[in-house]
């Protein structure tokens, strides 16, 4: 094993600055083969990045952290995302019920403090049940989205999963993203068309108002329009995390360094 840190990839993500999102999705399944995943909340961007990987047929599986108290809706925008688009999606669970959690700590989700822990069991712990068994980890972050994603770099380095994210709509502006959808009739959560801009469990989100930010919606109750599940290595630390550790021949194929096996 050897140690990969972000600024490892200050080169690789200016080469990959004009790189479109499905030439991104390619060179990481050439890279990260059986070891990569997608991580989706089934949101809009999260529909076109499906829809990419399935008309691609690039065999990336979808990680789905199913918190139990997700809105029917995107139950249902899942399936149809698995069934239509012909992929594989690995809901992952919390290890209590919202009921058992609830009689054992209260309805945490009304303090700031209580919002974290309950992101911590409900988000975090059930997506590191899959730690280890993948290298790299698809999202379908924007810097459009603004917040604390207005810079997210296509590849960065999650400490926490010990490995890289790749998030090939990065650069992905709100008018091309509408474009995509439409142009493809991307499947989307049927919530989207009543209101709800960003959508995350049924206790913690509402509609917006047009003169809303648009993740005013999100921990609505708390005020701030600042909070996040942090299950993002981004939403936790801008992206400058320190370091993971990935085999030394990984890292190479990353880099596209060439190896001399000849000794
Ligand atoms: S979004 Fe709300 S209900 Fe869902 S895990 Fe976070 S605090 Fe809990």
């Amino acid at each position: 094993m050897a140690s990969f840190t972000q600024a490892d990839l200050k080169d690789l993500n200016e080469t990959f600055e004009h790189d479109s999102p499905a030439d991104l999705l390619r060179w990481a399944k050439e890279i990260f083969g059986e070891r990569i995943a997608a991580l989706s909340a089934l949101q809009r961007a999260g529909c076109v990045v499906c829809h990419m990987m399935g008309g691609l047929k690039l065999d990336i599986p979808v990680l789905f952290v199913d918190t139990g108290v997700n809105f029917q809706e995107t139950l249902e925008t899942r399936d149809r995302v698995a069934r239509e688009y012909g992929l594989k999606i690995i809901s992952l669970e919390p290890s209590q019920t919202m009921e058992a959690q609830t009689e054992q700590y209260g309805v945490l989700y009304l303090t700031p403090e209580g919002q974290k822990q309950c992101c911590l069991m409900r988000k975090t712990e059930p997506l590191l049940q899959a730690k280890g068994q993948f290298d790299c980890l698809v999202g379908s972050l924007r810097q459009a989205d603004g917040g604390r994603r207005g810079n997210v770099p296509i590849l960065s380095i999650d400490t926490q999963m010990n490995c890289l994210r790749i998030n090939p709509l990065a650069k992905m502006t709100d008018e091309d993203l509408e474009a995509y959808l439409v142009q493809h009739k991307v499947i989307v959560n049927p919530l989207h068309s009543q209101g709800y801009t960003t959508i995350g469990c049924n206790r913690c989100t509402t509609p917006v108002l047009s003169n809303e930010p648009k993740r005013a919606g999100r921990w609505r109750h708390l005020g701030s329009w600042s909070a996040y599940c942090e299950i993002n290595p981004t939403d936790r630390d801008g992206g400058i995390s320190k370091s993971i550790d990935l085999p030394a021949d990984l890292i190479d194929r990353i880099l596209g360094r060439s190896t001399d096996f000849a000794i």
